[in-house]
């Protein structure tokens, strides 16, 4: 039996997570669940998993969560804010850590997993693009695990040796080749982009994401961060991953090795997936998805993708190509600029503009420690927040 604390439980990830523990109540049991301000949900989730403790982001919250808690007689401890968050990811009865916290907002606690040796479930891919080496380190030094949960990530590790040891040429690989969606607006008129709203960019074809992961879908910054985060994740050079345009998002990811094989993952776009292949890993679990039916679909469709639509995407390679604290400024830029997108207060293609000048305004550095990286993020954020309205 091993005990899980789901971080973000309330989000999509969350929920999936959730949703593919309670089919094997044999293998696994809920240490902790945790979640920003969604108290009636979380309250749900604590009756029908029991976890030891839950974390929300207030002490208002905390107190809400108690109330609701009262009538259920459970003993659940609550707990509230940032260092509570890091508690629970590193406590020693917990084994396994669903990292599934938006953003940078996610960083601490996942770090404090990798300093506790978890076996870490990494969906939180910002955290990863932040502090690249840092946090690779810190797995390393402490004998942590780091599993992909996003869905390509997790494909490649599928089709990778089992011994892969982080070096392509080691492993007689050519290339990974990424593969993306393209987003809601793949087909679009690039002239009409400014002046879609919100609600337009988080209806993505394929998958029921987050709201900020869904506006990253949107600009392909998503997949921007992807390539930064597999460089980091299998060792891979920038010039070594290639994003594949793929809409049906049956593919999820390939290896393209040496000797003329590429070996490709494909399932329906589901991320019960990739959570059950992680969490069992190296054994297969059943998941709850529905098993892919070929025929049905019929044909599969490859494009290579269009700096000029998708500028978020080039300033990732760039960003990645630069190294240093780049890619924790290109992450910071690209919070503030979509949560203003989502707030109504900029444009569509405003959003790679702000992350393009803070990238230009704020010089990059080597990031010795976490410290310095917080520093940069912070930085970053305040010179993005003075761009939005220029
Ligand atoms: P979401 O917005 O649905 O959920 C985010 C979760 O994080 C919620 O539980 C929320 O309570 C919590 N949270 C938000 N801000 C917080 C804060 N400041 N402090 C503590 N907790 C906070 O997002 P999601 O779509 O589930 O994505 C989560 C992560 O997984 C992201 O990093 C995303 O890029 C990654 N991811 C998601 C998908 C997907 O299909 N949704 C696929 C691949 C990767
Ligand atoms: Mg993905």
């Amino acid at each position: 039996m091993q005990a899980i604390t789901v971080l973000g439980s309330t989000g999509s990830i969350g929920v999936s997570t959730l949703d593919v523990i309670a089919r094997h109540p044999d293998r696994y049991q809920v240490f902790a669940l945790t979640a920003h301000s969604r108290v009636d949900e979380l309250a749900e989730q604590c009756v029908r998993f029991r976890p030891k403790l839950a974390v929300v982001g207030t002490a208002q919250a905390a107190q809400a969560l108690q109330q609701k808690l009262k009538s259920s007689q459970l003993r659940i401890e609550v707990m509230y804010g940032a260092q509570a968050l890091c508690d629970v990811a590193s406590a020693d009865e917990c084994d396994i850590v669903m990292a599934a916290i938006v953003g940078a907002a996610g960083l601490a606690s996942t770090l404090a997993a990798a300093r506790t040796g978890k076996k870490i479930l990494l969906a939180n891919k910002e955290a990863l693009v932040m502090s690249g080496q840092l946090l690779i380190d810190a797995v390393a030094q402490h004998k942590a695990t780091l599993l992909p949960i996003d869905s390509e990530h997790n494909a490649i590790f599928q089709c990778l040796p089992h011994d892969y040891r982080r070096s392509l040429p080691d492993a007689g690989i050519a290339k990974i080749l990424l593969t993306a969606s393209g987003g809601p607006f793949l087909k679009r008129d690039v002239s009409t982009l400014d002046s879609v709203t919100p609600e337009e960019a988080v209806a993505h074809p394929k998958w029921v994401m987050g709201r900020k992961i869904s506006v990253d879908s949107a600009t392909m910054m998503n997949k921007g961060l992807e390539v930064i985060e597999a460089h980091w994740l299998f060792g891979a050079p920038a010039d070594k991953i290639e994003v594949m345009i793929h809409p049906q998002s049956v593919i999820h990811s390939m290896v393209s090795y040496i000797d003329g094989s590429v070996l490709a993952q494909l399932g329906n776009p589901d991320m019960r997936t990739p959570i059950a292949n992680a969490l069992a890993y190296p054994e297969r679990i059943e998941s709850g998805v529905a098993q892919l039916d070929l025929a049905q679909i019929g044909q599969l469709f490859f494009e290579r993708p269009d700096f000029g639509r998708f500028p978020c995407l080039k300033l990732a390679y760039d960003a990645l190509q630069a190294g240093g604290s780049s890619a924790a400024i290109l992450n910071a830029a690209n919070e503030v600029a979509v949560q203003a997108f989502l707030n109504q207060e900029i444009g569509f293609r405003m959003i790679d503009q702000v992350i393009a000048r803070v990238m230009d305004k704020l010089p990059h550095g080597p990031v010795a420690d976490i410290d310095a990286l917080i520093e940069q993020d912070q930085q970053a954020r305040s010179i993005a927040q003075s761009c939005l309205s220029l």
